[in-house]
């Protein structure tokens, strides 16, 4: 226990300035021996020793970081996280991240604007599995069979794919696609397109003829279905799916949930600058357009790094998710979602209504004894006294906000005092 907290204070004493530090570790260490040995002497049990050298050791660790911040270095660098700059700034940093990580947010462009001539008339088709959305891919008999028979498609083509990015594709497969060797087919990354030669079932794509809706196209396949279970002793129902819906479908649904959250902290802000419109006349617009920004950009940022990184934008070959986990991770979506909701309005409340800076020195008021007159709580204050913010205790009244109370004589005028 002893030589691990000593190492603890060697380790502290990097952060001590340089021409201290000597002295500051000798000190420190001194204390910490003197203090074990006094307490052995007289002893005392072994478990409270232990307790009181974590003690010195926290203290000293405290002592440290309090010589390091006083330097004019660390005071700058405090002084510049306080600002709503540096939010900002890593926020831009992340985005850019995942601008760099996800190849130009390659899946999200692929998923609004595929390079597939009239991707509007290409289909999946499939057969239904016994288990609800399950769906299998179709044996080459039956896929000949549907391709030399059918009268609602103008093209079929089967393919498959591997685990390292190999395709194999059936000799027409481009022509029905509108697309040759594109860098992505149903978001997953192709590297290299071969010629099927296996009898392995396939999936296969469709290229609907103009005015033909997947729904009758379902039908046909389903009628011809009859004809062939007459010498395949098979139970076929095909099913026909846009690919375009399919493709989209992520987009729409985690689209959707980040556009909400998005919209709900924008109303948030409306009703803030009315709130500042009756109660002063004028808006505090840097505030607010600071609270935009972080409403806009991180709902934005999440929803990429779960289109470009997530399972959620992956397919198997017949369209259906990979996914198992689906229920779990929207709820995981959503707690994030939440989470953001709260950092934003959390970050917002302590800055400074003037400069935006970051609230400090915070000031404990009252007890939590005396609720009946509401005296328990927290004030901050800005550092370039612009004003102070009273934060009350929670368990004292939850229908009183915090109050601002301007102390810059700019802010006098146009910020009554609001307890
Ligand atoms: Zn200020």
């Amino acid at each position: 226990m002893l030589v691990i907290c000593l190492i603890a204070i060697r380790a502290a004493s990097c952060l001590v300035p340089g021409a201290l530090r000597a002295g500051w570790r000798r000190a420190w260490v001194k204390e910490v021996w003197h203090y074990a040995r006094l307490l052995r002497t007289h002893g005392v049990k072994q478990r409270y020793v232990r307790a009181r050298i974590r003690h010195h050791t926290m203290g000293a660790i405290r002592d440290a970081w309090r010589l390091r911040s006083t330097m004019p270095g660390t005071r700058r660098w405090i002084s510049a996280v306080r600002k709503p700059e540096f939010v900002l700034g890593l926020i831009a940093l992340g985005l850019a991240a995942i601008l760099i990580g996800s190849r130009g947010v390659a899946i999200t462009r692929a998923m609004l604007a595929p390079h597939y001539a009239d991707a509007g008339r290409l289909v999946l088709i499939s057969e239904k599995s016994v288990e609800v959305g399950g769906r299998h891919p179709v044996p080459p008999p039956l896929f000949n069979f549907w391709k030399a028979e059918n009268t609602t498609l103008t093209g079929l083509a089967g393919y498959q794919w591997g685990r390292h990015g190999v395709a194999w594709v059936t000799p027409d497969f481009f022509d029905v696609l509108g697309a040759v060797k594109p860098e992505r087919f149903l978001l997953r990354r192709i590297r290299d397109w071969q010629p099927l030669d296996s009898d392995e079932p396939l999936g296969v794509l469709g290229r609907l003829k103009p005015q033909v809706t997947p729904e009758a196209a379902e039908t046909n396949l389903l009628d011809m279905a009859a004809r062939y279970r007459h010498f395949q002793a098979a139970s076929l129902e095909p099913q026909v799916i846009p690919l375009l819906a399919r493709i989209r479908q992520p987009l729409y649904m985690y689209g959707t949930m980040c556009g909400l959250t998005i919209m709900l902290m924008l109303v948030a802000a409306f009703v803030g600058i009315r709130a500042d419109q009756r109660r002063t006349g004028q808006v505090r617009r840097r505030y607010w357009a600071y609270f935009c920004a972080k409403a806009v950009s991180l709902p934005v940022a999440l929803a990429l790094v779960i289109f470009e990184f997530s399972r959620a934008t992956s397919f198997t070959f017949t369209g259906e998710a990979t996914f198992v986990a689906e229920p779990f991770f929207v709820w995981l979506v959503i707690l994030a979602l939440g989470a953001v909701v709260w950092w934003n309005l959390a970050d917002q409340r302590v800055r400074c209504r003037a400069c935006l800076q970051t609230l400090q020195y915070p000031v404990r008021i009252g007890s939590l004894g005396a609720v009946l007159f509401n005296h328990a709580g927290m004030e901050l204050v800005c550092c370039e006294g612009h004003g102070s913010l009273y934060v009350p205790a929670p368990s004292s009244d939850y229908v009183q906000r915090g109050g601002w109370t301007g102390l810059d004589s700019m802010d006098i005028d146009s910020e009554p005092v609001r307890r």
